[in-house]
């Protein structure tokens, strides 16, 4: 570590981060530039070039003609020495997201937690061997030979794009895997929220990775988004964010490998026999953790017609006591939403719903892009409010009578990422189980509740059902090799 804070060292004597693209750990300044603003109090926090088509061609060639010859170990101690690092600055890096992304210190913080999570993940999963072997005298016309397997880097170059929501730890399930098999890397991350991404780019330089197998582009994606897709070295693009732009690249693909992790609209179901304190308490983190920008937050919660009184009474106490203001204050349990047009968006969703016969039971404020926590009840199942995501703290109840209801209602959107069931009875788990056309189906836990090393990832307009999370990525991101040996 040199004793260098590396998280201070780049900002200068006025407090503005001015930073550089890396293309294989070289700093890149270019005159055009995007800037970085606080959402809270509208603060300058930093800019960060726009790189020019020539930027993104050199850190694809250049990715590209290098072999990575890392060993299990050498990867291992790379994202084990990464993990202290950030341990040992999480205040820094948590402020750092904090001022980009308007999250609160509570949310950031732990934030920072799981970027460890993942490093870790990675460097234990380094370790394992992936190799199969089978033997060949399975048949009356087998041999006697043995089939072996090993996954090998791709031979292109891995092109990854991240959403704004979590600005490093999105960047973190792109590029952890990809160091653990040893894969290359040219990473954009959202032009919202770039600074933390290139802060992990530093760490990961920082504690020995070499800077061939990690570039990071930053500019405007309407002028290179698309070489990021189809340039000449490009094996592979791993794209989190939303359906739009996720189909967009399924579009323009071609002949190349896609991982696509994409919009989500969770609902969190509460039968009859469910807890409703604990129902309610995961209804409402659910639906305000991270100012309700995740993929997997509660979007739809469905209730039960028998309990939906005694239900919202305490999701509306439990979301008034919700503190939501100043994201650098510790107490404050929400920040900002990503920036105002995204809250007026919502404010203006939400007003529209109203009008559409939902009932407002509490929040739909605004100040800027500090939105609150809101509260509807009576939503109809085929409100826009609930058809199409809504990414932010907003929580629709609707009421529905049985079982087959409910999974008929959360089955009835595009979207297919993930669910919660506040239920004690084996016969309705069972049902949700099989019934539930999602990626991840949590008893009585929240819809987004993961590890991160375990499976993860949606179906239907969600994506193509290959899953993220540090073990699955590692498999999308190597081919299999099979090779035979004769056994005597
Ligand atoms: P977005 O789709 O607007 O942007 C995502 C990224 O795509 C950004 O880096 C953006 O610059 C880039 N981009 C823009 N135009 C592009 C183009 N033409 N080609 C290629 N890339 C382009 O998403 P966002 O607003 O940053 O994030 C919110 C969305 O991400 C929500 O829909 C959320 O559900 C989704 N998301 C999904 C997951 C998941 O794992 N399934 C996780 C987090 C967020």
């Amino acid at each position: 570590m040199k004793g260098v804070d590396m998280n201070v060292a780049v900002e200068q004597a006025d407090g503005l981060r001015r930073e550089a693209l890396r293309i294989a750990g070289e700093k890149i300044y270019r005159d055009r530039v995007i800037e970085v603003f606080n959402p809270y109090n509208g603060d300058l926090v930093g800019t960060v070039p726009k790189a020019t088509l020539e930027d993104v061609r050199r850190a694809f060639a250049i990715a590209r003609a290098y072999k990575a010859t890392l060993t299990r170990y050498e990867r291992s101690e790379i994202l084990k020495r990464a993990a202290e690092i950030i341990r040992s600055r999480t205040e820094a890096y948590s402020d750092l997201i904090t001022a980009e992304s308007g999250l609160c210190k509570q949310d950031s913080l732990y934030e920072v937690g799981r970027v460890c999570d993942v490093l870790v993940f990675g460097a234990s999963q380094a370790l394992v061997d992936d190799g199969e072997i089978f033997s060949c005298d399975l048949t009356p016309h087998g041999k006697k030979r043995r089939v072996y397997t090993q996954r090998d880097p791709l031979l292109d170059v891995i092109s990854a794009i991240t959403p704004f929501n979590h600005p490093m730890n999105q960047v973190a399930h792109k590029i952890v895997p990809a160091i653990a098999t040893n894969n290359r890397m040219v990473l954009k991350p959202s032009e919202k929220v770039p600074l933390s991404a290139l802060a992990l780019a530093d760490v990961l330089y920082e504690a020995g990775l070499p800077p061939e197998m990690f570039s990071v582009i930053t500019g405007d994606p309407r002028e290179i988004a698309d070489e990021l897709i189809v340039n000449e070295h490009v094996g592979l693009v791993s794209f989190t964010g939303g359906v739009a732009i996720g189909k967009y690249i399924a579009s323009k693909i071609g002949y190349r490998r896609m991982v696509l992790e994409l919009g989500g609209n969770a609902p969190l179901i509460v039968m009859e026999d469910a807890d409703l304190d604990e129902a309610s308490s995961l209804a409402v983190a659910g639906s305000y953790k991270n100012s309700g920008q995740r993929c997997t937050a509660v979007k739809r919660i469905l209730v039960q017609d028998s309990v939906a009184d005694r239900f919202v009474d305490m999701l509306v106490d439990k979301t008034r006591a919700w503190r939501h203001g100043d994201p650098a204050d510790r107490s404050v349990q929400m920040g900002t939403v990503i920036d105002e047009h995204a809250a007026r968006t919502f404010e203006e969703r939400v007003a529209r719903a109203v009008k559409q016969g939902a009932r407002l039971l509490h929040g739909n404020e605004r100040d800027g892009a500090l939105y609150s926590p809101t509260v509807l009840d009576h939503v109809r199942p085929d409100l826009d409010v609930v058809t199409e995501e809504l990414f932010g703290p907003v929580s629709p109840v609707i009421r529905f009578g049985t079982v087959e209801d409910a999974i008929r209602i959360a089955n009835s959107t595009p979207y297919g990422l993930s669910s919660g069931v506040c239920t004690n009875r084996l016969d309705y788990i069972t049902r949700f189980v099989e019934g539930l056309h999602t990626g991840t189906v949590n008893i009585r836990e929240v819809p987004g509740y993961r590890l991160e090393l375990t499976p993860f990832g949606g179906i239907k307009d969600s994506g193509l059902g290959y899953k993220e999370g540090v073990q699955e990525a590692m498999k999308s991101f190597t081919n299999i090799k099979t090779y035979s040996l004769p056994w005597t």
